[in-house]
């Protein structure tokens, strides 16, 4: 009974420990280790796109956003963009923005060797420039996991981190498209940075996530309903 007892303690500590390393090092609302841009300013939202390009997915988002006109920003993966540069030029056609979500999607806090860590950034700065030409101008760490050491390497190559406003908090949907939409958009305001993402971590493959960059259309219209404009995250918080 004691030792049940124990153990149950340990786990509550370990859950506890895991929560409050999320809450310092990638939540968003974490502090620790600033500045990042979590949003901006004006009745206008930046809808973001993290993870692809995935063929199958990118395009078929990239003929919504075009039919509807909207602008997005795209937090590509480097190693899914030399797959898929064609993709990146058809943002880019668009008016879209593309940015940087790391070479592989790994936790970028965890790499030890500054090299490597210059490695992941720089990767995908080269993927998108050899596709279109353009240099990013923002890094999103994948899960939004940064320490000093990220930031620093992010300043060295130009790029002002960003993490999100408001983000679905599931990678598999157990409610319907309509409800998922609801639950992103509700908590909304303005200047806010949505996340959506069109593939699973650069993989080629949206996987659990496809879901996501099927509801854009559904997003877009409850957005406009409440009078939002949509801009490029540049556009949100350029310049500040
Ligand atoms: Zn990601």
């Amino acid at each position: 009974m004691i030792v049940a007892a124990r153990a149950v303690a340990a786990l509550v500590l370990l859950v506890a420990g895991g929560f409050g390393w999320y809450e310092l090092v990638e939540s968003p609302r974490s502090a620790a280790f600033a500045p990042v841009i979590t949003h901006g300013r004006g009745h206008v939202v930046a809808l973001t796109f993290d993870d692809g390009p995935t063929r199958g997915v990118t395009d078929r988002l990239l003929g919504v956003l075009e039919r509807e006109r909207v602008p997005a920003t795209f937090f590509v993966v480097g190693g899914a963009a030399r797959r898929e540069p064609a993709l990146l030029r058809r943002m880019a056609a668009d008016g879209d923005e593309i940015e940087n979500h790391s070479d592989a999607h790994v936790h970028l806090n965890t790499i030890l060797s500054a090299r490597a860590l210059d490695a992941q950034i720089a990767g995908a700065d080269a993927a998108i420039a050899a596709a279109t030409g353009r240099r990013a101008r923002y890094l999103r760490p994948p899960f939004g996991a940064r320490d000093a050491a990220v930031l620093d390497a992010a300043r060295r190559r130009g790029l002002r981190v960003v993490l999100w406003s408001a983000m679905l908090d599931e990678t598999a949907p157990h409610a319907a498209p309509a409800a998922l939409a609801q639950r992103l958009t509700g908590g909304v305001g303005d200047g806010a940075i949505v996340v959506l993402h069109d593939g699973d971590q650069g993989r080629g493959d949206a996987g659990e996530r496809a879901y996501e960059a099927a509801l854009a259309p559904r997003v877009i219209d409850a957005l406009r309903a409440r009078g939002f404009r949509f801009v490029t995250l540049d556009r949100l918080v350029g310049g500040s």
